[in-house]
């Protein structure tokens, strides 16, 4: 809930207390002067005038005590979506102008005191439900409250107190052991155990030195650290996630979309039952008018459909905070929600199910002219650009190597095939066999194919093969649990990879998947989901890259893993943010959990009508079991809190 909403939620909390107050205070004259209540109690009062008297409380109660849902019905009314409050207040209006046309001459009975009633009850359910949702909704609180207020900035080897917002990029700051972390940074000085758990759910603190990255709202360990701030504010991690889990919250899921179509619903079913009481117990009953009047005022109560507004946002609340604390930020909720039904799951290969860590493992040059270095000096310039793993493996060399890089001019990346370039007046490019094969380049005599799971690219000028580089990745230490797991849950898994057949025919074996693609281009990626999806299959795709992205998109679940590129993750519909494939399970679970909430709310939101409908319309009336408006209003809010109890109770697992 964004502080705006949280404001207008407190401020009506507020309203309907003091609404409720001062129309008890009302209420009291209203039900001494009831004739109603006098023979109940046994008693009688009256004075001339007296019903005047009664009357005018009576007014001020409908006006003031009344007026949220006066108000609610014209705005209900306005914007052509009636609902609870049209419910509320058609029952409480047609309570307050019969009686007192009653006042003023016409043959019948009072409905002050159930008008009174009424509406004291119907002020205090909203008043705690008001309340309860406010306290569903606080797990966004939870999020921002991980930030601490203060940071100790160090300032010409002074350190001063500030302010968080008074922080900025390239600042030092220095956290001392047990402190919260105030800003993104990487580690200058010392090196620490920082608890990242209610960030991404990785619940081990982990060892950071310097370089290395911190979160803003992890808290640091036992020992003090010095940070560069990379990103503060609006742009720290903590604040995205907020943002996004906000922006989630707000865009309807189809389950969403459901319990509106239900609310529409019930409203039509309260006003067509609450008429047809009416006429039933008038016409067929043979009661009179009040006793009609009555029973159709307690259904439209009862049906009001607050509880089935309630029902799907209040779990969606909770359980996009959930999964953001435990490393799933969730864009779409519809596609989470829809988790459950994966059947199909695709992974790319490098930098998805391998670490996406390259470690140069031999270098071959095929031409006179080039030694070992030049090429891992030609490689590594062009590769400077490149947002790609193999980019960073190369460049790693060079940096061990100590081999400085050239100026390139007109870089560009090749999708999924390598990338190209101009050094001192020569084009160069980096690239792929299937590359090779494409442009029809021979490959040269000295050519020996490498054994091994090993990914080799080629150092080219438009001519010639000039040299190759063969580089090696790891397989994530969890990527083998992750598809044993998947498997279990009777869920084939796939791998699609721009990679050589060779090594793709390694990993998928190693970790055992129902199959996979190798050499595949990006939109050839997103073919293949297109042909899965043919085949009446589910699919999600996870990947990193920009080569991934079209099939992120197309499938029906797209998973970005954290550490990929930033297309990937705005492509996505899931951001993993530990970048641990088995997250995928905690998604698929959580989404089911959450899924299976929302069924449940919508059931308790729904359901209890079917009783609780016919006992309002008097059908037990013969056997002495009745309800009045105002046990309707009772049950009507208990249901509401109900749902936002349950939906309180969502545990991941
Ligand atoms: P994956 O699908 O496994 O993530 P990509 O589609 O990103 O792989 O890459 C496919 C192949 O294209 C790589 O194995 C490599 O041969 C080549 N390639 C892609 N980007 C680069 C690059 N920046 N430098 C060199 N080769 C690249
Ligand atoms: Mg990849």
């Amino acid at each position: 809930m964004s502080n705006h909403e949280k404001n207008h939620h407190q401020k009506m909390v507020e309203d309907f207390r003091k609404r409720f107050y001062i129309s008890l205070i009302i209420s009291v004259p209203v039900l001494i002067l009831s004739p109603m209540i006098q023979q109940f109690l046994d008693y009688s009062f009256s004075f001339p005038g007296s019903n005047y008297l009664m009357f005018s409380f009576a007014t001020l109660i409908f006006v003031y005590g009344g007026w949220p849902f006066l108000s609610g019905l014209y705005d209900e009314l306005r914007q052509k979506q009636p609902g609870m409050m049209t419910l509320i207040a058609l029952a409480i209006s047609v309570a307050y102008f019969y009686s007192s046309a009653v006042v003023f001459g016409l043959e019948g009975r009072y409905f002050f005191w159930e008008l009174a009633t009424l509406i004291l009850i119907m002020l205090l359910g909203h008043w705690i439900e008001m309340k309860s949702v406010m306290g569903a909704s606080r797990a966004l609180e939870e999020l921002a409250r991980l930030m601490p207020d203060q940071a100790h900035l160090v300032k010409d080897d002074e350190i001063v107190d500030v302010e968080i917002k008074e922080l900025k990029v390239g600042d030092t700051i220095l956290i001392r052991p047990g402190e919260k972390i105030p800003a993104d940074g990487s580690i200058i000085e010392g090196s620490s155990y920082i608890n990242e758990s209610m960030l991404t759910g990785e619940s081990e603190p982990v060892e950071k030195n310097e370089d290395d990255q911190v979160i803003g709202g992890s808290v640091n360990g036992d020992s003090s650290i010095k940070v560069e701030i990379t990103s503060a504010g609006e742009d720290s991690y903590l604040s995205r996630v907020i943002n996004l889990v906000e922006e989630s919250q707000q865009d309807k899921s189809k389950t969403q979309g459901l319990a509106d179509r239900a609310a529409l619903w019930l409203t039509v079913i309260a006003i067509s039952a609450g008429l047809i009481t009416l006429f039933s117990w008038l016409l067929i009953g043979g009661r009179d008018l009040a006793f009609s009047i009555e029973r159709m005022a307690t259904v439209m109560v009862i049906t009001c459909p607050h509880a089935l507004g309630l029902a799907i946002p209040l779990v969606a609340a909770v359980s996009t905070t959930l999964s953001a604390q435990n490393g799933l930020l969730i864009r779409n909720r519809t596609a989470f929600e829809n988790a459950r039904k994966i059947s199909t799951i695709i992974f790319d290969k490098t930098g998805t199910l391998t670490r996406g860590e390259f470690g140069v493992e031999e270098i071959s040059s095929y031409h006179e002219d080039y030694s070992e270095d030049k090429i891992i000096q030609l490689a590594a310039s062009l590769e400077q650009e490149s947002e790609h793993p193999i980019a960073r493996g190369i460049e790693d060399q060079a940096v061990e190597k100590e081999i400085s890089l050239l100026q390139v001019k007109d870089f560009s990346a090749i999708q999924g095939k390598g990338v190209e370039g101009i050094i001192d007046q020569q084009k160069y490019l980096v690239v792929s066999p299937g590359y090779l094969d494409e442009n029809k380049l021979e490959l040269p005599a000295a050519y020996e194919k490498k054994s091994g799971p090993v990914t080799e690219v080629f150092l080219i000028t438009e001519e010639n093969i000039i040299g190759s580089i063969a580089l090696a990745d790891q397989i994530r230490d969890s990527s083998q649990a992750t598809i044993e797991e998947l498997h279990a849950k009777g869920i084939s898994c796939w791998m699609l990879t721009g990679d050589n057949e060779q090594t793709a025919k390694y990993v998928s074996e190693q970790l055992g998947l129902d199959g996979y693609f190798a050499e595949v281009l990006p939109h050839q990626k997103q073919d293949k989901v297109k042909e899965l999806q043919a085949d009446g299959e589910f699919v999600a795709m996870t990947g990193d890259g920009v080569n991934d992205a079209p099939a992120l998109a197309k499938a029906d679940i797209g998973i970005a893993i954290g550490s990929g590129t930033d297309v990937a993750a705005e492509t996505a519909d899931i951001i993993l943010v530990e970048s641990d494939p088995r997250d995928v399970l905690s998604l698929i679970d959580f989404g089911q959990a959450t899924y299976n909430k929302m069924i449940q709310n919508l059931i308790w939101a729904t359901g209890y009508n079917a009783f609780a409908i016919p006992l309002a319309a008097g059908v037990l009336y013969n056997y002495g079991i009745m309800i009045s408006p105002a046990v309707g209003a009772v049950l009507m809010s208990l249901s509401t809190v109900i749902v936002a109890i349950n939906a309180k109770l969502l545990r991941v697992n």
